[in-house]
């Protein structure tokens, strides 16, 4: 028999890249950028001048785990509300860090309602929409040196559908003429660029120091939002906001941001990040924070709720009681974080399997940390579990699925307790 080669095994890559960000911010308590892990935002979708109404939903985001909040802020009445917005949060021990969203009139109101540029942690400034003509870099300039007079850090958040049209028209043309032209997609992803860069360097040269600027530059496509970032990355050391603008609804908006986001993010581009999602009527609003956390966490960035492993279930298992168990711990656990967070420190890398049947089961759930298979169709009614990787106790009958809750509660108790 003729000797066999065995082939190189290809080298793979054993997780994210090195973050590119140079540069740290301080947002309010949070530290964006340098070598801080990826931040989780999210922002409102109340009037901003219902000052109970934003209060809730702040106080429904910060506990969801949104660590930044932005709140809309486009006219006076919502200006005067933001520093009663930011008293009633403290009043309930909420200190998440508070953004403004600035468009058209946002000088304009900082200037009038110093309160509101003093309760606010930062400023978001869309270079497309602070004005026109030769307004444009006077009410940019204002906006800069009020951030400097409060001592706020700005991101200056560019979307491709507010683009400064000025300047895309300028590249349009230039690419008009050029020996080499590129397509119009291509000078729209430059002209993001170029504005997100030319902005950070004006507010720069106005004195607003580089660690008090954070770019973003959103657009709605996938493939657009990777080539725009990984430009931005290599163009510039600022801290970046990651998100996709108009993810859309649903599954939909998951993947696309989870899909764009994940690459940028496996590349080390990226500092915090928004899951732009259009809530379903009367939906909740903190699913984005949900999903944002999960998109960080399934890529070993970072942990913020112990894990849940389910197979997806076959024709094997024809009850649907290994889905109503998986369904069951994992709102158990959601349920009980903000108490476990406090008495288990370190909880969030809990590991729990639940498997439908004996193919995988044992397997899967010798790998969790606690893990149960269930029994599928035609087998024993019985159902081991395993804890740390050994056989514990084989569960039957009628209470199995009170019984492993119990033996959760127990596990965390006993490797989590001080
Ligand atoms: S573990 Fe069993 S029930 Fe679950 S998917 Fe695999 S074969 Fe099907």
């Amino acid at each position: 028999m003729n000797e066999m080669t065995v082939p190189a095994l290809p080298e793979f890559v054993a997780g994210p890249l090195p973050r590119r960000s140079a540069v740290a911010v301080r947002v309010g308590k949070v530290l964006v950028g340098g070598n801080a892990p990826v931040v989780v935002q999210s922002m409102t979708n109340t009037d901003t001048a219902d000052i109970d109404g934003t209060v809730a939903q702040v106080a429904a985001l910060a506990r969801a785990g949104s660590e930044l909040v932005r709140i809309t802020v486009d006219r006076d009445e919502s200006a005067s509300a933001v520093p009663f917005i930011k008293e009633k949060l403290l009043a309930r021990r909420i200190d998440v860090p508070l953004i403004g969203d600035f468009h058209y009139i946002g000088h304009k109101l900082l200037t009038d309602h110093p309160a509101c540029a003093e309760a606010l942690d930062k400023y978001r400034i869309n270079p497309g929409n602070v004005g026109f003509g030769e307004k444009r870099d006077r009410q940019f300039g204002t906006l800069i040196e009020l951030a400097i007079k409060y001592d706020k850090p700005v991101r200056i958040g560019v979307n491709w559908g507010s683009l400064d049209q000025d300047l895309l028209t300028r590249l349009m043309d230039a690419n008009a003429v050029s020996a080499n032209p590129v397509s119009a997609n291509a000078v729209m992803r430059e002209a993001i660029c170029q504005s997100a860069l030319l902005s950070a360097d004006l507010a720069e040269k106005i004195g607003l120091a580089r660690e008090k600027i954070i770019l973003s530059a959103k657009v709605s496509g996938v493939q657009d939002l990777i080539a725009v970032y990984r430009d931005l990355s290599r163009r510039s050391n600022h801290a970046l906001h990651l998100g996709l603008t108009e993810a859309g609804m649903g599954t939909k908006g998951i993947v696309a941001s989870s899909a764009a986001m994940g690459i940028l993010l496996q590349e080390g581009i990226g500092d915090t990040i928004r899951v732009s999602l259009t809530p379903e009527p009367n939906g909740d609003r903190t699913r984005e924070v949900q999903v944002a956390q999960e998109l960080l966490q399934t890529m070993g960035f970072r942990a913020f709720l112990p894990i849940v492993a389910a197979c997806p279930g076959c024709g094997r298992t024809t009850s649907t009681v290994f889905q109503e168990l998986a369904s069951r711990i994992q709102e158990d656990i959601r349920t009980a974080m903000p108490l476990w967070r406090k008495r288990y420190p370190g909880v969030e890398a809990l590991k729990v399997a639940v498997m439908g049947c004996i193919v995988n089961g044992p397997g899967e759930s010798k790998h969790a940390d606690i893990g149960i298979s269930l029994p599928g169709t035609g087998e024993t009614p019985s159902a081991p579990v395993f804890i740390d990787g050994k056989k514990a106790v084989t569960l039957k009958g009628p209470s199995i699925a009170d019984d492993f809750r119990k033996l959760v509660d127990e596990y965390v108790e006993k490797r989590f307790g001080v």
